[in-house]
């Protein structure tokens, strides 16, 4: 397929958020576009972010502006001929502030031929291919993939008999899928994910001592991106838990929703039809791909917003939208899913991640005081976050056991 638009002789670089990254760079270069996914975020890249920053930015802000500038200050690369795909939001979020900031620190930086897009609706997708319809339904269901592949990896691993063969698997599966998103996805993915689920099914495991299970819930990019969170999911194993992580598709599955909400209170109603199908479709999706690995999940498919969301309206409204509906949502959906703890991550001065936070002591009141632990990072290495994360487990122990005294 060729590309459109300005931008066909130009690469699209990706900033790396998590591995759902290369499907999407997959998906681009199945369309036509050339596409290159930035290195995941180091000490260089974070380094270069403060630099930049004047440190009232969010964590997100100062990684992603490393990871931009540290490639295009590399000799091999051409401004000219690149473009940095950053998407965007409205809203009372600084996220909607990162293009602006970052076009000042590329022109600080002699880069301002380098070009920030940030593709929606509204600007119909521009450089990203012929079919933007078709590309985002292979984004999709790449994406989905591979949030269903993370959570074998989270529910396997812990238990894992030869140390490293699940992240082992983990890479080679990811692998196919990007390999078979790459070559246009449908069938070619459900069979990527059948061959994952018969290395799960394969892999030793034992469970004979159950471990707490943990559910992460907050800000998307903090909870999805190792480098920022200092590795939670693998502290949390390493400290006898199991983890379960809100997915990437569930933030799409919300902005579905929150568009649903908008559309039909203001009488859109063509809009609010077109949006129904949409997020009609992606679930036809999310099922279709999840019953491949279903009989290996504890939680294969992912909740309905509205129903989650409906959890938490005696707490908060959940109209007034960012991502704090979305994580008290998830904790009560969490909490009465059996998990033995919450986990709350966010980056420093966070809105969303602080309104959660003062709403927990009502959750889990109603969760029956279940453990919670906040846990706020500002680009400094932290030394006691693994002994806060010792202390939450033993309570995360004794939450579990005295459930399973109470279910006897
Ligand atoms: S959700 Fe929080 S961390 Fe993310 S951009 Fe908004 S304010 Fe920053």
């Amino acid at each position: 397929m060729a590309a459109n638009g300005l931008l066909n002789s130009k690469t699209i670089y990706v900033p790396y958020m998590c591995d759902h990254c290369y499907v999407l760079v997959a998906a681009l270069k199945a369309h036509g576009v050339r596409a290159e996914a930035l290195p995941p975020s180091d000490d260089e890249s974070l380094a270069i972010g403060l630099d930049l920053c004047r440190g009232r930015e969010c964590l997100p802000c100062f990684t992603t502006t490393g990871d931009i500038i540290r490639r295009a200050q590399q000799p091999d690369f051409d401004p000219a001929r690149s473009v940095i795909l950053m998407p965007t939001t409205t809203g009372p979020c600084r996220f909607g502030q990162y293009t602006a900031l970052q076009r000042n620190f590329l022109e600080q930086k002699g880069l301002a031929g380098l070009e920030i897009i940030s593709p929606n609706a509204k600007n119909s997708y521009q450089g990203m291919g012929d079919n933007p319809t078709q590309l985002r339904a292979l984004i999709w269901q790449g994406m989905v993939a591979v949030d269903l592949l993370q959570k074998l990896l989270y529910q396997y691993r812990p238990y894992e008999v030869n140390l490293g063969q699940t992240d082992e698997i983990y890479q080679q599966c990811l692998e196919r899928i990007v390999i078979a998103t790459e070559a246009g996805g449908g069938k070619r993915t459900v069979k990527a994910l059948q061959g994952a689920a018969r290395q799960f099914e394969r892999l030793p495991v034992d469970r004979s001592e159950p471990r707490p299970v943990i559910g992460v819930v907050g800000e998307i990019y903090l909870r999805l991106n190792a480098y920022s969170n200092q590795d939670i999911v693998r502290r949390v194993e390493n400290v006898g838990g199991e983890v379960m992580v809100a997915s990437l598709m569930e933030w799409m599955y919300f902005t579905n929703w929150l568009v649903k909400e908008f559309t039909w209170s203001m009488g859109m109603l063509l809009s609010f039809l077109g949006m129904t199908a949409v997020d009609k479709y992606q679930r036809y999706q999310e099922t279709k791909l999840s019953q491949t690995v279903a009989h290996l999940l504890n939680h294969p498919h992912e909740p309905a917003i509205g129903r989650m969301l409906a959890h938490i309206r005696t707490y908060y409204e959940p109209y007034l939208g960012t991502e704090a509906v979305l994580s008290m949502g998830k904790a009560v959906d969490f909490g009465r899913n059996g998990v033995s703890g919450i986990l709350n991550v966010m980056p420093f001065s966070c809105m969303p991640g602080l309104i959660t936070a003062g709403m927990a002591p009502r959750l889990r009141a109603d969760l029956d005081h279940i453990p919670w632990l906040d846990v706020i990072y500002d680009a400094q290495e932290g030394t006691n976050l693994n002994t806060r994360l010792e202390a939450f487990m033993y309570q995360a122990t004794q939450f579990q056991r005295r459930r399973v005294k109470v279910n006897a």
